[in-house]
């Protein structure tokens, strides 16, 4: 079988509409919220399901590795960058819809998956629909959303879910219910080669003046308790004996700066990219919190941000490092 590097251009190119991108060594740094990653070795930026369908099935068949990235705000990805295709979902999945089994009191909006948080959040809130709020602050696509169950201030998007639209490897669209995803904290029951196109959610009408209330006590929150600077948010899920932000802090790591990068001093379970750290920095230090966390409490922390890539190679790699600490 031909290599899929010498046909990618030639056959993949011609199979797409001009509204689709294939692109050759990007780098994903430019991609990620932490500011930090390698080349992708092809990013291809989709703009229709049609297009969606012929990568997937193009990547099927060459059993290529694939990724897909939202806005890159759970990521830390390797100097090395990523082998493969990344998949991005350009502007054609970026939309917001009333459908019209809404009533008087319920709307259900279908989402595209590219569309931002912050442009569902400033929507509802133009048109006076509730529920979404805590959504807020949260610097994600809802495509990465719905995959990570993202959520803040007591709710996730799990809750207001009620379909999710997507294209699975074979290039077939499906749909699942909310009954059929397992959603848990910071993550789902979603398979990892599925692309969520779309989802449904479903918010009530509401105050105008109660929405805009409620935003601004979470931006309130937010300045207050979580850094400025490139991150990927909380770098730890909270155990449900302590915040992991608390553990840090009693071990004393609140504050410490390493090589470019640094736990922050207002939220410890932030850690900040502030001075072009390059992966392995960032990852040493996650793996110092981890060593001290665990030898002073017993407590084993866990990442909720996503390191890549996760082939087996690098996991060696990513190892051995971890006995350098
Ligand atoms: C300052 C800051 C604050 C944050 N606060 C919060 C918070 O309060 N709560 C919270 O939950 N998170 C928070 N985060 C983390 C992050 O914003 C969320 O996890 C967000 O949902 C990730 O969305 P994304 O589009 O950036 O996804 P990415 O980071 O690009 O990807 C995340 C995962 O989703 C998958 N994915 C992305 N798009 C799709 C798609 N279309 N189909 C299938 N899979 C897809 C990716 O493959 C990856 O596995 C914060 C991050 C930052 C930087």
């Amino acid at each position: 079988m031909a290599s899929w590097r010498r046909i990618i251009e030639s056959t993949l190119k011609k199979s797409l509409s001009n509204s689709s991108l294939i692109l050759r060594k990007i780098p994903l740094a430019g991609f990620t919220s932490y500011r930090i990653g390698g080349n992708a070795e092809w990013l291809i930026i989709i703009n229709s399901i049609k297009d969606l369908k012929t990568v997937l099935k193009f990547i099927s068949e060459y059993d290529i590795p694939f990724f897909i990235i939202g806005a890159g705000s759970n990521l830390l990805i390797s100097d090395q960058g990523l082998k493969g295709i990344t998949i991005k979902l350009g502007k054609s999945f970026c939309y917001i819809k009333v459908l019209p089994n809404s009533s008087k009191n319920q709307v259900v909006l279908k989402i595209g998956a590219s569309t931002t948080l912050a442009q569902i959040v400033n929507y509802c809130k133009n048109h006076n629909m509730s529920g979404a709020e805590f959504l807020w602050g949260i610097p994600g696509t809802f495509g990465g959303a719905i995959k990570n169950n993202a959520g803040a201030f007591n709710h996730d998007l799990g809750e207001k879910i009620v379909l999710v639209f997507g294209i699975d490897k074979n290039g077939n669209e499906l749909s699942l219910r909310r009954d059929e995803i397992d959603f848990n904290y910071r993550k789902t029951s979603i398979p990892d080669d599925i692309v969520i196109t779309s989802g449904c959610i479903s918010l009530y009408y509401g105050n105008r003046k109660e929405i805009k209330n409620k935003l601004s006590s979470y931006t309130v929150l937010r300045r207050n308790t979580q850094p400025h600077g490139f991150s990927a948010g909380c770098v730890f899920k909270n155990p449900l004996t302590f915040p992991a932000g608390k553990l840090i802090e009693m071990v004393g790591l609140k504050g410490f700066i390493y090589d470019g990068a640094g736990i922050s001093s207002k939220h410890a379970n932030f850690i900040v990219n502030y001075k072009r750290a390059s992966m392995l920095k960032i990852y040493e230090l996650i793996q110092k919190i981890k060593v001290k966390v665990e030898n002073y409490t017993g407590i084993i922390l866990e990442e909720e941000i996503e390191i890549l890539p996760k082939t087996k190679e690098v996991n060696k790699w990513l190892d051995l490092k971890k006995s350098l600490v």
